[in-house]
C-alpha cells in the first residue's frame, strides 16, 4: 500500500465527501490491453494504493475491463464514468450499460463527457436533455453524484453556473493552463471536486513525474494519467513522496517542453475516432512527432510502412475535424507531414 508520507497524497473530491488518492488511473490506454493484461495492471494500481478509476461509455471495452478487474473489490474503488449523449433517454441507456459493463450496481460519478460547445451545453441542461437522466438515476441511487467534463474552462464556468455539479474533470498540464486563472479558482471556492484529465498531454510530454508535480501543485484534486504498465503506476505514485512545488531548474525543463510543442498538436484523446478511411489519427500524429521532435526517424518510417493507410490516404473529408476538441486541421497537418517527412528523406539520402 501506498505510505501517506506527504499528507498531500490523499484528498477529498469537493462536496462529494469521497476521499481519494490524487493519484487517479485513467482508463482510456487499456484499451490497448487484453482483458488478462488489463486485470492484472488494474489489480496492481489498487494493491499500491490507486483507489480512483476514470473510464467513459466511449472508450470501447475499458468499463468491462475495470468490472471485471474490480470484481470482489468493488468497494475499495471509486468509479467515475461518462455519456457522451445529450438527450435524456440516451444517457439513461449509457447509464445502464455502463452499470453492466462495470459490474456495479451504482457508479460514484457519472459525467456528462465533453460538454465543449453552449450548444451543447444547452442541449445537456435542457428540458429532455442528459442531465434529467442523471439526476433521476442519482435519487434512484444508480449514481452518487454527477460531474461534467470539458476541454474549454469558460464552458466548463457556465455549467457550473447552472447547475450544482459534483465535480469538474478538465485538461491540465504544462501545455494547458487556461482553467488555472478562473476556473479552477471558482470551482475551489464552491468545493467542487477537480480532476485533471491529459495530465502528459496524451503522452506528448515526456517529463512525466515533473508534469505530474506541476497538476497536483496547482489546485486540482487528482490527476489521472492514463496507464498500460504496471511500472507506469509505480513511477506515477512515487510523485506523491516528492515535494510537488518544482525548484527554479525543474520548472524552466517543463518550460523548455511547452515551447518546444506548442499548442497545436495531437493530445490523442481519440475522440476524433473513427475515420472513415480507416486511418489510424492519433498514431499518425504520434508517428510524425517520434520522427521530428524525438529524432527516432527510422523507427519512425518502419512503424508507418507498416501502418495500412497513412498520411497521404486522408481524404480531407473533414470528419475527425468537427470531432476534434483541439480543433486540429487533420487534412492540412496530414498533407504537410508526407511533405515535410518525404522533403526530410530527400535530404537525408542526398
Ligand atoms: S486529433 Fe484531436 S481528437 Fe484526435 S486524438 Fe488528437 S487531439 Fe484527440
Ligand atoms: S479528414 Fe482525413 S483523417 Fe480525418 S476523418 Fe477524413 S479521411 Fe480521416
Amino acid at each position: 500500500m501506498l505510505e501517506p508520507r506527504n499528507r498531500d497524497a490523499r484528498t477529498v473530491l469537493g462536496k462529494t465527501g469521497i476521499e481519494v488518492c490524487r493519484m487517479g488511473f485513467g482508463g482510456i490506454p487499456i484499451q490497448r490491453l487484453s482483458f488478462p493484461e488489463a486485470e492484472k495492471l488494474i489489480a496492481a494500481a489498487l494493491d499500491a494504493g490507486i483507489d480512483f478509476f476514470d473510464t467513459s461509455r466511449i472508450y470501447t471495452d475499458s468499463e468491462a475491463k475495470l468490472g471485471r478487474a474490480l470484481a470482489g473489490r468493488r468497494d475499495r474503488a471509486v468509479i467515475a464514468s461518462k455519456s457522451y449523449s445529450r438527450d435524456a433517454a440516451r444517457a439513461r441507456a449509457d447509464l445502464e450499460s455502463s452499470l453492466g459493463e462495470l459490474k456495479t450496481d451504482h457508479v460514484d460519478i457519472y459525467q456528462l463527457h465533453n460538454v465543449s460547445t453552449e450548444a451543447d451545453l444547452e442541449r445537456v441542461l435542457g428540458s429532455g436533455g442528459a442531465l434529467e437522466a442523471l439526476d433521476r438515476a442519482r435519487e434512484q441511487g444508480l449514481v452518487r453524484f454527477i460531474g461534467i467534463t470539458g476541454h474549454k474552462p469558460w464552458i466548463l464556468e457556465k455549467a457550473l453556473q447552472a447547475y450544482d455539479f459534483a465535480t469538474i474533470q478538465v485538461p491540465v498540464n504544462i501545455v494547458e493552463q487556461s482553467s488555472l486563472d478562473k476556473l479552477i479558482p471558482y470551482a475551489r471556492a464552491r468545493d467542487i471536486g477537480i480532476i485533471a484529465m491529459k495530465p502528459v498531454a496524451g503522452g506528448a510530454l515526456k517529463n512525466v513525474k515533473l508534469n505530474l508535480r506541476f497538476i497536483l501543485a496547482s489546485g486540482v484534486d487528482v490527476a489521472i494519467p492514463g496507464m498500460d504498465a504496471i511500472e507506469q503506476v509505480h513511477e506515477n505514485l512515487s510523485v506523491l513522496n516528492a515535494p510537488l512545488l518544482l525548484s527554479i531548474q525543474e520548472r524552466q525543463i517543463l518550460d523548455n517542453e511547452k515551447e518546444s510543442l506548442g499548442d497545436h498538436f495531437c493530445r490523442r484523446c481519440e475522440y476524433c475516432m473513427p475515420c472513415p478511411e480507416g486511418l489510424n489519427i492519433p498514431l499518425l500524429h504520434l508517428m510524425e512527432g517520434y520522427y521530428f521532435r524525438y529524432n527516432l526517424k527510422d523507427w519512425a518510417l518502419e512503424r508507418l510502412a507498416d501502418m495500412a493507410k497513412t498520411f497521404s490516404d486522408c481524404t480531407a473529408c473533414g470528419v475527425c475535424v468537427s470531432r476534434c476538441p483541439y480543433e486540429l486541421d487533420m487534412p492540412g497537418l496530414f498533407q504537410s507531414a508526407a511533405a515535410r517527412i518525404a522533403a526530410d528523406r530527400k535530404t537525408r539520402q542526398a
